[in-house]
């Protein structure tokens, strides 16, 4: 099924429910050049057959700007022109380099994705965000904003994808549940992860959903003036925590939605059931719900935020599953909470 949806900077295809040989029906008469990691080149070797490819080592490490350097360099040996596009075959990193080189290679070439973890299906490839790490610690500082041609899906991409892997992009999933859908709360809470993993018609709807979400949103404030930002649930205190204690996204994301559900119940009457509820939710998909972490470690962290004002911060938080707000919160009330639901 196509859709094409159409953000300010430009329209985006998206093939859901397709396969990957769809590359050849849109870039035909294109030249085209892939860039994925060696764990995924090497698990599905024949979509890359005779196929101008670059190969990167998997992993975070892979966004830093000497390895867009040495992407340009191959380019350039293979001769690629300002007509070329660019196909990031991948998770997450993946798309985000892709995203970023496509952007500058000769002031900006043709490029699309085909997402291969469940993360990068509904969450990290769409929206257009892409960018590099500096320095190892300062997450996508240096990036554009700007939209690939056409993202494909092609689900049989993921029958190689670690167990790991499914829980980490759940943790994004479960994320729009609670933002925007509270129908997909329910639904989520109903099934577990086994569940969407041999239910390929389940899985597929329900990455259509988020994506269809998270496009909503970008369409409406591509530049994260607004709404955007409620795309952060989860991710202020996960962010502080994936960097001090080197865990997955998704896990950090998990806890980071149990601190951001309490702190609601504080602040704003989000029901306990609620908070149970999404507890009940992430163990499902086999996410942690706490840690055993030091708060002050935690809070020295948070305190460095882009989004601080003084002794606040600009927190999203749920005033139920589906009603998301933007609130400035007190960093002490958030030490307390913190504190108390990481017991
Ligand atoms: P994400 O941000 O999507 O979680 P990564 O790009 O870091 O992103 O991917 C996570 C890990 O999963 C990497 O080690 C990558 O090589 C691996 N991976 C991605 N897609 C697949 C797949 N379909 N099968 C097996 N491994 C995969
Ligand atoms: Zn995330």
């Amino acid at each position: 099924m196509e859709q094409v949806v159409l953000f300010p900077s430009g329209p985006v295809s998206y093939y859901y429910g397709s396969t990957f040989n769809k590359v050849w029906d849109i870039c035909s008469d294109k030249e085209v050049i892939f860039i994925t990691d060696r764990n995924i080149f090497d698990l599905h070797p024949a979509i890359f057959e005779n196929k101008k490819t670059v190969i990167l080592e998997a992993g975070e490490a892979s966004k830093s700007l000497a390895v867009v350097a040495s992407i340009i360099s191959r380019l350039l040996a293979m001769e690629a022109t300002r007509s070329v596009v660019l196909i990031g075959v991948g998770g997450g990193v993946i798309t985000d380099i892709t995203g970023f080189v496509a952007s500058i290679y000769m002031r900006g070439v043709d490029f699309g994705f085909v997402p291969t973890t469940i993360l990068a299906m509904a969450d990290a490839a769409i929206g257009g965000k892409n960018g590099v790490n500096i320095d190892d610690v300062f997450k996508n500082i240096a990036g554009t904003i700007n939209q690939p041609s056409f993202i494909i899906y092609d689900n049989q991409l993921l029958t190689t994808l670690p167990i790991k892997e499914w829980s980490n992009g759940f943790a994004e999933v479960i994320k729009y549940a609670c933002l925007f859908d509270a129908e997909m709360f329910d639904e989520l809470s109903q099934h577990d992860l086994t569940y969407y993993r041999h239910n390929e018609s389940a899985l597929k709807n329900l990455i259509m959903r988020c994506a269809e979400w998270k496009n909503k949103i970008v369409a409406e404030d591509e530049h994260e003036h607004g709404n955007r930002k409620l795309l952060n649930f989860g991710h202020t205190a996960a962010h502080a925590i994936e960097n001090l204690y080197k865990i997955h996204h998704g896990e950090a994301v998990a806890i980071g939605m149990v601190i951001a559900a309490t702190l609601s119940e504080q602040v704003l009457q989000l029901t306990a059931t609620t908070t149970l509820q999404l507890k009940n939710i992430l163990r499902g998909y086999e996410l942690p719900t706490k840690l055993d972490i030091n708060t002050h470690e935690v809070m020295n962290v948070l305190k460095m935020d882009k989004k601080r004002k003084g002794d606040h911060i600009d927190y999203i938080l749920l005033e139920d599953i589906g009603k998301a707000v933007i609130q400035p919160l007190a960093f002490d009330e958030i030490e307390n909470v913190i504190t108390i639901c990481m017991q």
